[in-house]
């Protein structure tokens, strides 16, 4: 089987070195072993994503010769494709519509009765997981606002027990619950940063997801969505995040540090790299 790996940024701003660390890893591996490195422009928060941020990472990827192969793929362009996915999930129960603003979530979050906490913080009580179905038929003809949800408990007794492989961790038992009814298709745009994701892995044959650490819960729920869906799994390389020397991770926001603002002031690829590896030496050998 051939190696797949794929560098897949948010257009929220410009290429750093936090980004361009991890968009080498997966070129790398790819190069390496005689595989195929893709890039995915994941810009489906289209409030957020800007076409102007995707040509100039794009033009620094290139810049910095991290050239991929084949097209790249604009999640925005494919919406119907996560559509279809979502409806399959529908019609196995496992999601339904939230009806919750932020602040009902925040004023249930805030009840004296205890809420399950998960990596981004209080999960979803369930609440729209108890209307009855006359109920959200009403809110649903009513035009009411809706997100949709995944029903976790219910997908995790479809799914069974689960895991997924990291090259650096080994193998992890899949947890089911960990992101609660995460938010599977949005308000404001018909999917969400799992689905598509998990759709999209699976479509462009992804063999190694190579991406920080922070990402690691989302895995869970990744490789929940693979099992569900019968979709071959990728394998994992989690690795650790790029910080600077004070431990605070590159961000777009740290206008001096992009990749553009580097070769405007004059640096060429080699000394873009030489700074990564400056700073990666001081990261843990394994995530
Ligand atoms: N689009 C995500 C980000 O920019 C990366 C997603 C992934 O690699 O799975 O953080």
């Amino acid at each position: 089987m051939t190696l797949v790996t794929r560098f897949a940024p948010s257009p929220t701003g410009e290429l750093h070195l936090g980004s361009a660390y991890s968009a080498r890893i997966a070129w790398r591996r790819a190069r390496e072993e005689g595989g195929t490195f893709l890039v995915r422009i994941e810009d489906i928060d289209i409030r957020r994503c800007r076409r102007e941020y995707e040509t100039a990472m794009l033009a620094d990827l290139q810049w910095l010769g991290l050239a991929w192969d084949g097209e790249v793929r604009r999640q925005s362009d494919h919406f119907a494709d996560y559509g279809r996915v979502l409806d399959q999930l529908d019609a196995r129960g496992l999601v339904y519509p939230c009806f919750c603003t932020r602040a009902d979530i925040a004023a249930s979050a805030s009840a004296p009765h205890p809420v399950a906490m998960g990596p981004d913080g209080p999960l979803y009580p369930g609440t729209c997981r108890h209307l009855s179905g006359e109920e959200r038929r009403r809110r649903l003809s009513a035009g009411i606002e809706h997100c949709m949800r995944f029903h976790a408990e219910r997908a995790a007794e479809q799914a069974g027990p689960y895991s997924f492989f990291d090259e650096g961790l080994g193998r992890i038992d899949g947890q089911p619950l960990l992101m609660g009814d995460f938010v599977i298709a949005r308000k404001d745009t018909p999917t969400s940063y799992h689905l598509s994701v998990t759709v999209d892995d699976h479509l462009q044959d992804v063999t190694l997801v190579t991406r920080g650490i922070d990402l690691l819960p989302s895995t869970h729920v990744h490789a929940l969505l693979q099992k569900l869906l019968g979709y071959a799994a990728p394998q994992y390389a989690h690795h650790p995040l790029l910080t600077d020397a004070s431990g605070r991770r590159f961000a777009k926001r740290d206008r001096d540090l992009t990749i553009r603002s580097l070769r405007e002031s004059g640096r060429t690829p080699d000394e873009v790299f030489e700074m990564i590896d400056g700073w990666s030496c001081a990261l843990p050998a394994k995530a």
